[in-house]
């Protein structure tokens, strides 16, 4: 299973204890950074990385991980609604994946 998913945990694993957040474009794992002001309980999408992100090809989903476990939260949800994207939510303790759609 060498898809995004791959590369996404690896970006999870070495954020830790920080969240880690990238979009998937065509199929592939894009890194972004997380620009939150606590990065370990929120993730806020570098909007550079996101334009980066546009020009390289069609942004599909987005990705972050979950440091501490569980799945997505609620204000995951609300902001998921907000993208009109699906969300990929990698819980890195029980190195799970949970998908939401808007
Ligand atoms: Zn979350």
């Amino acid at each position: 299973m060498q898809d995004f998913r791959f590369d996404a945990e690896q970006h999870a694993f070495e954020s830790a204890p920080s969240e880690a957040c990238g979009l998937v474009v065509d199929g592939q794992y894009f890194r972004c950074r997380n620009i939150a002001d606590d990065p370990c309980l929120d993730f806020v999408l570098d909007s550079r990385d996101y334009a980066l992100a546009a020009l390289t090809g069609t942004i599909e989903a987005v990705v972050h991980s979950h440091p501490q476990g569980g799945p997505a939260s609620d204000v995951d949800l609300e902001s998921c609604k907000g993208t009109k994207l699906p969300w990929h939510v990698f819980s890195v303790p029980e190195k799970q994946w949970s998908t939401i759609n808007p």
